[in-house]
């Protein structure tokens, strides 16, 4: 049984889908985007995690003035039309390029495809910004994100739509309290996922993104080296139970993928016994262990389009939908449920955070002084290390000199 919050908002996602009423219902449902708001702290940070009080409060508050947004903006199809035109206009007249993450709304993703742009994970987006030979760069997604594109290409000025879109990942690992955490265990390699803030990559000595995080710990496993894993503590129990590596894990999670149900899952699948599920491993390991495929976004994407399943059960943020409905149009997604039986309606599936790149914020990236990103030389010169690492890694293993290319 399905129960919906008293203020649940469903929205037709998954007409695309062919399922039964039924599963509409759910996955509507799980679409509310109100979830953020119902969760006490301790759903946002694990207790392991010292993340002050007043921040959390911060946080919630900004989620929450955003969300009444959301609502209050219902544009006509003229005024979206309005703005992307406008969006367009000012990214050739100010010789800039759009850079937007696969969770970002389908509206965003096509404007960044429509405009020379790129859409996809936070690996791909640093390489195409770093390569790209435009003067401004727009980044849709979310704080790291703009960090590592400033890092790698400092000469550039890289606008974001919001810069209070944040990540519960880098909220959960302040840099001074990993860098005394990473000082106790001198004797392990620090690998920090890319989610993080500038002043953590700074700290550390391998960046890797869910693309080639196995990879990467495959790589020091076969060293002998010991890791320090940072901060999601799915993905590091996912990458200790693939590698075997040593790793000693801080304890951070990803808001969405932390809400991902195993017994959920199992029951859709008894609506749908045929569909395959593709899972990321920012999930539970509960949900990791039932998947058909276990990837990043771009992996996932892949999959889906090789495997032979008509339709699939996806454990990643909605925002996805896009680019699988893209990349294999004659088949059907359906969103993993977040809760369970019962309350339904905890996460959603939807980054609160990348829902900010909306876009108004887009139109009017250029004229606002609050939006641009900075990051200290001393800083970006220690992060740009172990992310150069990072991305030379990439290249060798896209040639097969290292790992499982
Ligand atoms: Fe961070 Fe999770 Fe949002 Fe990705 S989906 S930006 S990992 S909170």
């Amino acid at each position: 049984m399905v129960r919906l919050c008293s203020q649940c908002n469903p929205i037709p996602f998954v007409a695309k889908s062919q399922v039964d009423a039924a599963s509409v219902s759910l996955i509507n449902a799980l679409l509310c985007r109100r979830i953020v708001l119902y969760l006490p702290a301790v759903h946002f940070f694990p207790k392991a995690m010292s993340i002050a009080q007043d921040k959390l409060i911060r946080i919630r508050e900004q989620v929450q003035s955003h969300l009444d947004r959301v609502d209050r903006v219902r544009m006509t199809p003229e005024q979206r039309s309005e703005l992307e035109a406008r969006i367009k206009d000012n990214l050739a007249r100010e010789n800039a390029v759009l850079v937007a993450h696969y969770y970002t709304s389908p509206e965003v993703q096509a404007l960044a495809e429509a405009t020379g742009g790129c859409v996809s994970d936070s690996l791909e987006m640093a390489r195409f910004g770093r390569d790209h030979p435009a003067e401004t760069l727009i980044v849709a997604g979310v704080r790291f994100m703009g960090e590592t594109a400033k890092i790698l290409t400092p000469h550039k000025r890289v606008l974001m739509p919001d810069l209070e879109a944040t990540c519960s990942l880098d909220l959960g690992c302040p840099a001074d309290e990993f860098a005394a955490f990473c000082d106790a265990h001198p004797d392990r390699e620090v690998v920090v996922y890319a989610n993080t803030s500038a002043a953590v990559k700074a700290r550390a000595d391998w960046v890797v993104t869910s693309s080639i995080a196995l990879d990467v710990a495959e790589h020091l496993a076969e060293q002998g080296k010991k890791i320090i894993w940072a901060p999601d503590r799915h993905l590091g129990d996912y990458v200790r139970r693939m590698t075997g590596a040593d790793i000693l894990m801080w304890d951070g999670a990803c808001i969405v993928h932390e809400e991902f149900k195993a017994r959920g899952i199992e029951q859709l699948k008894q609506v749908h016994p045929e569909a395959g599920v593709l899972v990321h491993p920012e999930s539970p390991s509960s949900v990791v262990e039932i998947a058909d495929f276990v990837g990043s976004t771009t992996q996932i994407i892949k999959a889906a389009q090789r495997l032979p399943h008509e339709t699939f059960i996806v454990a990643t943020d909605h925002g996805i939908f896009f680019k699988l409905q893209q990349a294999a149009p004659d088949k059907h997604f359906i969103i993993a449920p977040t809760a369970g039986e019962g309350a339904t309606c905890r996460s959603c599936a939807n980054c609160p955070w990348m829902a900010m790149n909306d876009l108004e914020r887009l139109a009017t990236v250029f004229d606002r002084p609050d939006n641009e990103i900075f990051v200290a030389a001393a800083v970006a010169t220690d992060a740009m290390r172990p992310l150069d690492r990072m991305l030379a890694f990439a290249a060798e293993l896209n040639t097969g000199v290292v790992g499982r290319a």
